[in-house]
Order: structure tokens, then C-alpha cells, then sequence
């Protein structure tokens, strides 16, 4: 193994491209699959519920509703907030563009409240700072797995009589002071995207402990039907109310057969990324180079992203070169996330760079590792190998 960067004509540390996160299938995915296959249900069946069940029994919750994608997941949210043309929603700009376009899909006003140094996640204070008598939710998105400060949230959101939702799609399995996300805010939504905790290749899954909420969020991912049985009695068995606006979201029993079996898995896999995440942070502690991520004492990541931070002042090159020389070794790093209203479409809305002066200042510095229950021990080894060899080249 030659010392010289693989981006300067080296060998690279491994032979095959190391992805960032890669979901994990095995005989028993392929084996429920099948079963739905052969049954007489392929879409809105039994497969659908029975996920949904034991989903809500996971995190606390009473009840589930499974939709098409986390962004799915998040559009409904916001609709059954009754969020319209003219009201504010407030919400991170670190985050996947698909939090904050969930309330311009209902005509909404985005403010974007700055994020806290440690942890990356949402400011409550800058929360609080931006309501006005236009405020009429909020969407904590738990950054890289390790949940907001909730309480401070859920406190603001009654103060000001707000619509809490949290997006989960990094933080299935942590918990917030002994409580599991999914049961704290008044809407929580999770993906089930193949790079995040469980897949069930697109899909998403709204919890919440409100009945007569779920209810809704069953309506508006189907057309907007009313599922009122005594309704269809009235009329005739053919009859029914298309009573708003919905949308085709459901997923199938297909999905939620992957779903099930996948669902099995979820605690084996939690250890597995935190046991990953704890090697990183053991090497990777010497290394003056980084800053390693730093988790509150009252909450547990599920550990979805391991995000570095760079130290760009001990370092003769940015990040993105540090990028570079680490996918030229085949380590799959990624960067998360572009702030969202530097994108056109949100600059294009007026919003100005350098009004999230945390967001946008760790921006510049984060790198995230890969981390995926699937990996092996010589996978993480090679990670971390790489990591170090690309940034002693680069430090000062
Ligand atoms: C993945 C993700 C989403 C969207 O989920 P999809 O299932 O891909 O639609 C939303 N928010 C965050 C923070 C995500 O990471």
C-alpha cells in the first residue's frame, strides 16, 4: 500500500467504492415478498395494517399510517395541520429539500430558524424568536439520528398554540429522554427510503396518538375518500365521499411485506450502527484534523449519518478536495446538507445567504462517513484508514 493519495496516482485503500448507506435484504425480505405475491391482496390489504400495527407498537405511538415516501409522509402531515397560503411553518435549513418543500406544497411561508453548533439540530431559541400571529407549525428534523430538543419544542408549540411534527427520517429507534421518537411530537414522520433504517423501497409512515388525525391522514392519502362505513350504508354499498383534496399515496401490501420482515431486524441493526459510530469516534478522537459528532446526554442517535466536521484551518485544502481524495480511495463520503434556501427554487423565493450563519459556517466543514449495518469490519477499517492517510496529507 503506497502512501501517495489515490487522487495523486496512488492505490486507493480499497478496490470497490464503499457507499455512504446501503440497505440490507436477506432470504427472509425475498421469503415475505413472496407470500404477498401468491395472496389475493397486492395493494391496500391486510399487509398494509398489520405493518402499520406493529410500526406504532415499535415507537410508542397509537397509531401508524403508511404512505407512499417520507416526503408523502410529510406532505400529509402538513395538510392535515391545515397549513395554507399565508401561514408560516418554521423549520431547519439543514435538511433534505423535501421538509421544506412539504409546505410549499400547500401554498405555506418557510422560515428557516438556525441550527446549534453541537448538535446540528434546530435552535429553539432562534424557534421562538421567528413566531409571529402567522406561525402555525413547526418541523424538527432530528439531524444525522439524534433527536431535537423536543421538550423545549413541544413547550413552544403550546405556548404559542403550534402544530409540532417532527421529521424522522434520520431517527428511527433514538430515543429523547427515555421517550422513542415517533411518540413525542403531534406528527411524526419517518422514510423508509433504502438508505435509511428499515426499506421497503419507497415508502413512508406518519405516527401520531391522535385517532381522529390518523383518520384524516387515511383520507388524504386516498383521493381524499371519506372511509366512513356507515356513510356507504346510507347510500348503497357503491357509494362514496370524495370529501377534499387527497392524493394517491397508499403503499402496498407488496411493500409492507418488506416492511414486516425488515422491521424484525431493526434492533440488530441499531447496535450495529452504534457500534460502528463508536469505532469512528474512538479513532477519530486523536485526529486534531476533525471534530467528531457530539451527542447530548439525555438522548440516543440511531445513529443514521456519522457527519465529521473538518477542522479547515489545520487543513492546507477544503472540504471539497477532501471529498475527492476520499472517493478517489473508494470511500463513498457525502456531504449533508446544502443548506435548503441556497437551492434555486428557495433563492428564487428571496432568501438570502448568510441568514443562518451556524447552518451555513458547518456546512462547509461536514463529511459524512459511511455507515450502514451491512459493513464489515475491514469496510470500517478501510474508512478509517482512508480518512486518516487523505487528511495527514492535507494538514498544514
Ligand atoms: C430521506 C428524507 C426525507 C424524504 O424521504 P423520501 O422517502 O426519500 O421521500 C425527508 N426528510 C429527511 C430529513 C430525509 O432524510
Amino acid at each position: 500500500m503506497s502512501d501517495t493519495l489515490a487522487i495523486d496516482g496512488g492505490t486507493p485503500i480499497r478496490k470497490k467504492m464503499l457507499p455512504y448507506g446501503h440497505q440490507s435484504i436477506d432470504d427472509s425480505d425475498l421469503q415475505s415478498v413472496r407470500e404477498v405475491l401468491q395472496s389475493e391482496w397486492l395493494t391496500t390489504g391486510p399487509i398494509v395494517s398489520e405493518f402499520e400495527k406493529k410500526f406504532a407498537q415499535l415507537v410508542g405511538a397509537k397509531e401508524a399510517v403508511s404512505v407512499s415516501n417520507g416526503t408523502a409522509a410529510l406532505h400529509s402531515a402538513v395538510f392535515v395541520s391545515g397549513i395554507k397560503p399565508g401561514d408560516e411553518v418554521i423549520t431547519t435549513p439543514l435538511t433534505f429539500a423535501a421538509t421544506a418543500n412539504s409546505i410549499r406544497y400547500e401554498g405555506g411561508t418557510v422560515i428557516f430558524a438556525d441550527v446549534t453548533a453541537d448538535t446540528l439540530n434546530i435552535d429553539p431559541t432562534q424557534i421562538e424568536s421567528l413566531i409571529t400571529t402567522k406561525t402555525k407549525a413547526i418541523i424538527a428534523v432530528d439531524f444525522a439520528g439524534q433527536p431535537c430538543d423536543m421538550q423545549q419544542i413541544m413547550d413552544i408549540g403550546e405556548k404559542y398554540n403550534l402544530v409540532i411534527i417532527e421529521d424522522a427520517a434520520h431517527s428511527l429507534g433514538a430515543t429523547y429522554n427515555s421517550e422513542n421518537v415517533g411518540s413525542i411530537a403531534n406528527f411524526t414522520t419517518f422514510s423508509m427510503h433504502p438508505v435509511k433504517h428499515i426499506t421497503t423501497g419507497e415508502g413512508g409512515i406518519i405516527t401520531t396518538n391522535s385517532e381522529h388525525l390518523a383518520n384524516r391522514l387515511r383520507t388524504f392519502r386516498n383521493h381524499g375518500i371519506s372511509l366512513n362505513p356507515a356513510q356507504r350504508d346510507l347510500h348503497n354499498s357503491w357509494w362514496y365521499d370524495m370529501e377534499e383534496l387527497g392524493h394517491n399515496y397508499r403503499l402496498t401490501d407488496i411493500q409492507c411485506g418488506l416492511g414486516l420482515s425488515q422491521l424484525k431486524k431493526l434492533g440488530q441493526w441499531l447496535n450495529r450502527r452504534r457500534q460502528i459510530a463508536d469505532i469512528y469516534t474512538q479513532a477519530f478522537s486523536e485526529l486534531e484534523l476533525v471534530d467528531t459528532p457530539y451527542i447530548l446526554k439525555d438522548r440516543n442517535s440511531s445513529w443514521h449519518l456519522y457527519v465529521l466536521r473538518l477542522n479547515l484551518e489545520m487543513l492546507n485544502v477544503g472540504r471539497t478536495q477532501v471529498f475527492q481524495a476520499l472517493r478517489a480511495e473508494n470511500i463513498g463520503v457525502n456531504v449533508h446538507y446544502i443548506p435548503v434556501p441556497w437551492h434555486p427554487y428557495y433563492q428564487n423565493l428571496g432568501y438570502v445567504k448568510g441568514s443562518w450563519p451556524i447552518c451555513e459556517s458547518e456546512y462547509e466543514r461536514v463529511l459524512s462517513l459511511p455507515l450502514w449495518p451491512g459493513m464489515s469490519d475491514v469496510d470500517v477499517s478501510n474508512v478509517i484508514e482512508a480518512t486518516f492517510k487523505v487528511l495527514k496529507a492535507y494538514a498544514r
